[in-house]
């Protein structure tokens, strides 16, 4: 294996790739229009343009591929051969600007939540030279952005580089406030992704998950994940072979890959990348999500990405940790070691409390979807009550200010380990409380309600444009201040007394905290359906609107789109289900049946004593006309699905489909426990869940 730092960015269009292959003129150019996120002139997109296809030609490549994000949740592609004929019937290899910096896919079936009618189904995509060119598969991918001819936006990296920009404008107000300069500002990411590994064969042989991801029936093996034995355990070599190809794929494409860990559940396993700026982190942790996948077929493996692909253990989830900071490498959230004497920290803290209580919704809204339902409030993930855990030290250097008295740092800073061998270790002033949705880790945030399946770019969006809010609120009322300082200290007292309620530092997972949290007068939204129509009240539409991120009709359209994306899923399950019921549940059921009963037969006429199989054939039978009878129910239901509205039908789904696949699935799990080995369909969850070594 060639070393990793020459791995590292080997198939990149990056920086060092740009320096060595551009005019200096151009680089310059290029360079500039990033950072003020100005359009580039053709004339220097073409020498682009033409170095990035001499490099891709080299690296092997011979087509390319505008690289898009559009509301499905993955990505797409579309891919075009660099191919161009000439005169006497030969071809070169050509690339121009145009073709680097637009492009036109065919882009009528992506979905616009009626945007756009599919007669004017033309959408282009606009180069984003934020993110970097990159070589896969024989083919040089540039990220873009998916807008519809008529300027509406298609996509999840457009809000998202537009969010980026708002906090960027805000955030140097307030620096200049503070007498402070930098270039830029930026939010950062480093998304922990979670995800299931199980075996191909296995796979293969169970349509929910093929169909939906996650396991619709499956009765719990006699070990779960009970014993904690699987969570920073020893890596099995299937999975460290795995690891190990899916590390090279992404550090050649430029990807922080930094950690890899067994989790929780058996067969559960997570990769951490080092952090990017959030545009970044969001198109790697994409790549990530593909990698993923590809890697593991070549493995024979599967890669689960579902937030719940096993009923009883714990699901994946992708914490999302963000934290802002200037282009020159400052954070903007380290609060130093001394917190209670740093104002400019405190005001950034202050900017983001307000944020997550004033937009508790947008928050939970922004990590809804039919795979997430199944984890938040579960016990195993953060409850969809959003509240922010901010640590000791933390909180009683906000007591103290919201009290104006003089906070005094408690002398417990140091964690003494036993003995003289290792050394005094800093107390992190912020506990790990696993159980808080959003919690201060340190000189980040970690929003962990994040399910595995999403893009993080939606709950990125959010952050930023909420923060973004609050800082320009702080902004207005800081510029007009006649002593700034005396201003800072009153505006976090403020903040602190109007948003506390949204501070909480216990355990997450209690029905005290329920409780509570209902009486502090925090959202409770315990479903997708229940949540999604939040988007659209008056403030949250304001807030779009104001920060230039989503037109109203956009923030509509998002809001049908999540609605029919939900009644969707739950559609495909419930007809996988059946699709289980018939083709493989009941017949196995049938075949047992017919042989416990011709052994009891046979049994009687010889003379020989007791009679387990008649018992058993009776239980078997029992279950079996009840999953047929509830089977019947489903279908029913499905097909008196309540159409009246996107919203309508979704909360149909939930109260009604939901709950009858529950009553299916109940039944199901009793009859697989009943079943003889050899009868059973399809993998159990002990051999899924234990199957890969
Ligand atoms: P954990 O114990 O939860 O794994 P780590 O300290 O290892 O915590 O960090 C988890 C993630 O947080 C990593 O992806 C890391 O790069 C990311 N991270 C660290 N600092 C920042 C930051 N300033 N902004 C965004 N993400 C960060
Ligand atoms: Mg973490």
């Amino acid at each position: 294996m060639t070393s990793v730092p020459k791995l590292f960015g080997s198939e990149v269009f990056n920086e060092t790739v740009m320096k060595d292959r551009l005019p200096t003129a151009t680089y310059k150019a290029f360079k500039n229009a990033v950072l003020k996120g100005e359009l580039l002139d053709l004339p220097i997109a073409n020498i682009i343009a033409n170095a990035m296809k001499d490099w891709a030609l080299e690296h092997g490549a011979t087509h390319f591929t505008h690289w898009f994000q559009p509301m499905t949740g993955i990505t797409a592609e579309k891919h075009e051969s660099f191919i161009t004929p000439t005169a006497d019937g030969r071809v070169i290899m050509d690339f121009s600007g145009k073709e680097l910096v637009q492009g036109e896919p065919d882009a009528s079936s992506f979905p616009s939540g009626g945007l756009r009618a599919t007669f004017e189904a033309r959408g282009y995509t606009a180069w984003d030279p934020t993110s970097y060119a990159f070589i896969k598969d024989g083919c040089l991918y540039i990220p873009t952005a998916f807008c519809s001819y008529t300027g509406d936006v298609l996509d999840k990296k457009t809000p998202l580089l537009r969010s980026m920009c708002c906090v960027d404008r805000a955030a140097r107000r307030i620096l200049k406030l503070f007498g402070e300069s930098t270039e830029k500002v930026i939010t950062t990411v480093g998304p922990e992704q979670e995800y299931f590994l199980v075996d191909k064969d296995m796979y293969d042989k169970r349509r929910d998950l093929k169909f939906a991801g996650r396991t619709l029936f499956g009765a719990m093996p006699p070990k779960g994940q009970e014993l904690e034995d699987h969570y920073f355990g020893i890596i099995k070599p299937r999975v460290k072979a795995f690891m190990k190809e899916l590390d090279e794929k992404l550090w050649e494409l430029g990807v922080l890959a930094k950690t890899e860990h067994n989790e929780v559940a058996p067969a559960q396993h997570e990769l951490a990348p080092i952090f990017a700026g959030t545009n970044i982190a969001t198109d790697h942790n994409q790549l990530t999500m593909e990698l993923m996948q590809s890697v593991a077929r070549k493995h024979n493996l599967v890669c689960l990405l579902h937030e719940k692909p096993f009923d009883g253990v714990n699901g994946s989830g992708k914490h999302n940790n963000w934290s802002l900071g200037t282009v020159e490498g400052e954070n903007l959230l380290n609060p130093g070691a001394e917190p209670y004497k740093n104002h400019r920290f405190l005001l950034f803290l202050a900017a983001v409390i307000k944020a997550v209580d004033e937009y508790q919704d947008l928050l939970r809204i922004s990590v809804a979807s039919a795979g997430n339902d199944h984890r938040l409030g579960a016990n195993e993930a953060p409850p969809a009550i959003v509240s922010m855990f901010l640590g000791t030290e933390l909180t009683n250097v906000l007591k103290a200010i919201e009290a104006g008295v003089e906070y005094k740092p408690a002398d417990e800073g140091e964690l003494k380990l036993s003995g003289n061998v290792l050394p005094a270790l800093k107390k992190d002033n912020t506990d790990r409380n696993r159980t808080s949705p959003f919690a201060f880790t340190g000189n980040k945030f970690e929003f962990r309600m994040v399910g595995s399946a999403a893009s993080i770019a939606g709950p990125n969006v959010i952050l930023n444009a909420i923060v973004a809010e609050a800082l320009e609120e702080f902004a207005d009322k800081l510029e007009a201040a006649a002593d700034f300082d005396a201003a800072v200290v009153e505006l976090v007292r403020e903040t602190v007394i109007a948003h506390k309620r949204i501070i909480f530092n216990g355990d997450g997972y209690t029905d005290a905290w329920v409780e509570e949290a209902k009486s502090r007068g925090l959202l409770n939204l315990k479903s997708t359906p229940e949540a999604l129509p939040y988007m659209v009240k008056e403030k949250n539409i304001s807030l779009f609107v104001k920060h230039g991120i989503f037109t109203e009709a956009e923030v509509r359209s998002r809001l049908e789109i999540s609605l029919e994306n939900y009644s969707k899923a739950i559609r495909i399950e419930a007809l996988a289900m059946l699709d289980m019921l018939f083709k493989d549940i009941l017949p196995a059921a049938a075949l047992y049946t017919a042989d416990l009963t011709a052994a009891a037969k046979s049994k009687k006429e010889l003379g020989i004593a007791g009679s387990f199989e008649t018992e058993l054939a009776s239980k078997i039978a029992t279950l079996s006309s009840l999953l047929y009878t509830d089977a019947e129910k489903l279908k029913a239901g499905l097909g008196d699905v309540v159409k009246t509205s996107a919203q309508a039908e979704a909360d149909y789904y939930h109260d009604v489909i939901l709950k009858d696949m529950g009553a299916l699935r109940e039944a199901g799990d009793e009859l697989e426990k009943l079943m003889g080995g050899k009868y059973l369909p399809y993998p159990t969850y002990s051999e899924l869940l234990f199957g890969v070594y």
